[in-house]
């Protein structure tokens, strides 16, 4: 399966397994279970997306924003909790607005979560790391 590195942005291939113990990027050589949220722009937005197998999911956020501010811990610490099942994408909306207006985002913060390049499910609104949680499980 194709994941994107989350320190370089390189596409990966790698064998689908259940739980991985090491796995490190052929082109940077760092870990692909070092997840963190990326944060992507209107030029590798659609690469990233469409190149990646697992589900990506998308928050939309802008730095005046006091409720994407109270989400973002909870987003970075999600992300940590699904190394290669699930890849945590920010998107500025301030400057990215073409990204915001593309995708019809209204309210922020707004989650989309895309999965082989498609919209499976959007919600706005800040949540709990649990919440994220529970929110990606359903699209594994
Ligand atoms: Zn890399």
């Amino acid at each position: 399966m194709r994941v994107v590195c989350p320190h370089c942005l390189s596409v990966n291939n790698i064998p689908q397994k259940e739980s991985y113990k090491k796995a490190n990027c052929g082109k940077c050589k760092n870990s692909l279970l070092d997840t963190h949220p990326i944060e992507l722009t209107n030029s590798n937005f659609d690469e990233v997306v469409v190149n990646s197998d697992i589900p990506v999911i998308v928050d939309f956020w802008a730095p005046w924003c006091g409720p994407c501010k109270m989400m973002a811990p909870n987003f970075t610490k999600a992300a940590t909790n699904f190394p290669l099942k699930a890849l945590f994408v920010k998107v500025n909306t301030e400057n990215e607005q073409h990204l915001g207006a593309r995708f019809g985002i209204r309210s922020i913060p707004t989650l989309i979560l895309f999965k082989d390049g498609k919209e499976l499910h959007r919600q706005s609104g800040a949540l709990s790391e649990e919440q994220l949680n529970l929110l990606v499980k359903q699209f594994l």
